[in-house]
């Protein structure tokens, strides 16, 4: 069977490639509800197209949710991608769709608009070889991964439970799928000071400032290169002008943790930060967004599983055998308990950067996996 999947795969490079194109095209940036509605509405013809019946979660600012459910059978296979970028309406001018030997580059094509392609590209190889799944296939197609996918956390949520595994068509780390990522946390630390001239009456004023530049100090302190846990502070400001005394100061934090015990302690830790200088106070919001993926038993088997089911194909099915920082929709997904295999999409390099670009022949190889994984689901046992 993998023999059939990966020459009739290596046959239609043209047509994948082809169909690479037309999504990257439709630019669909996650502030721009009328872009992402345009590309969901463009896949989930293609869906239906390919025999996928598609049910639409309509949304007030951001665009629309869909699903599209493959097949039939008594466990479901889940597979995620999410249809928005980071890049702004305009971009695909700047940088368009190009293909110079075996790069392709455009907006958005690593994240993950290859793992788009692959998903639905697997889909139509199986089809068109008569290799129909014997489980349900349904893909989720979301709008807002880009922002913290705070609208679709509970429909991910929600099917993941409902499925047999979850597969997250993320982009690769280096080719290497991903069993295990960190957990996110978003935070927001604002500083209350004392205004006073800082010429004539400076001993009157607390600054807001000063405080801030202790509790920075503090929060770095909580990096952590045993446990993993990293701590940035993105953004900080506060003041308003030199002569002043500054009354207020804020800062943006991101926290990354391997596993959910450490969260919790993380979570603690920044939310008891106490003030240094007398008066002023101190205001903490937000907590975990993702929480972390642990590569847990059930992850490892079925890895296990998708390297032996590929292993007779020519191609590298290898994992990163550790967790990676940056956090995905299979956050989600794991935290259900249902096992996830992310980072099954693109090879390449440069997300969210303007160096973004995919390997060709690994896209069309990506596409053989996947299309060996969905047709042999069935076989896996947790
Ligand atoms: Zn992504």
């Amino acid at each position: 069977m993998n023999d059939k999947i990966f020459d009739k795969v290596n046959q239609e490079k043209k047509q994948s490639l082809k169909l690479l194109e037309n999504i990257v095209n439709l630019e669909s940036f996650s502030g721009s509800k009328e872009s992402v509605d345009k590309l969901s509405k463009y896949l989930s013809e293609v869906c239906e197209s390919l025999g996928g019946k598609t049910k639409f979660y309509p949304q007030e600012k951001l665009g629309n949710n869909f699903t599209s459910e493959f097949y039939s059978g008594e466990k479901t296979t889940l597979i995620l991608c999410h249809m928005d970028t980071v890049w702004p309406i305009g971009t695909i001018k700047e940088r368009p769709f190009t293909v110079e030997g075996n790069i392709a580059k455009g907006p958005g094509i690593f994240d993950m608009k290859v793992g788009i392609t692959i998903a639905l590209e697997a889909i139509r190889i199986l089809n068109e070889l008569d290799l129909m799944p014997k489980n349900k296939i349904k893909i989720l197609f979301n709008s807002d991964e880009e922002l913290g996918s705070e609208d679709s956390m509970d429909l991910i949520k929600e099917e993941a439970e409902k499925s047999y595994v979850t597969f997250c068509l993320e982009s690769s780390f280096k080719g290497m799928i991903k069993t295990a990522r960190k957990g996110v946390g978003m935070y927001y630390l604002s500083v209350q000071g004392k205004a006073a001239h800082a010429g004539s009456e400076p001993e009157n004023g607390i600054s807001a400032n000063v405080e801030l530049a202790h509790q920075i100090l503090k929060l770095d302190s909580f990096n952590d290169s045993k446990t993993g846990t990293t701590v940035n502070i993105g953004r900080a400001e506060g003041g308003v002008v030199r002569n002043q005394v500054p009354a207020n100061a804020e800062a943006l934090i991101d926290l990354r943790v391997v596993t959910n015990e450490e969260a919790q302690i993380l979570d603690n830790k920044i939310k008891s930060l106490e003030p240094v200088l007398g008066d002023s106070s101190l205001e903490i919001t937000g907590g975990m967004n993702r929480p972390p993926m642990e590569r847990t038993d059930k992850i490892v088997n079925l890895y296990n599983w998708a390297k032996n089911t590929v292993k007779d194909m020519d191609v590298t099915f290898t994992e990163t055998g550790f967790p990676v920082g940056g956090g995905s929709d299979g956050n989600f997904a794991a935290s259900t308990g249902t096992p996830v295999l992310d980072g099954l999409g693109g090879v390449g390099d440069g997300a969210h950067a303007e160096h973004e670009y995919i390997e060709i022949d690994m896209f069309h190889e990506k596409i053989s996996i996947l299309a060996s994984l969905l047709a042999n689901i069935h076989e896996f046992e947790i």
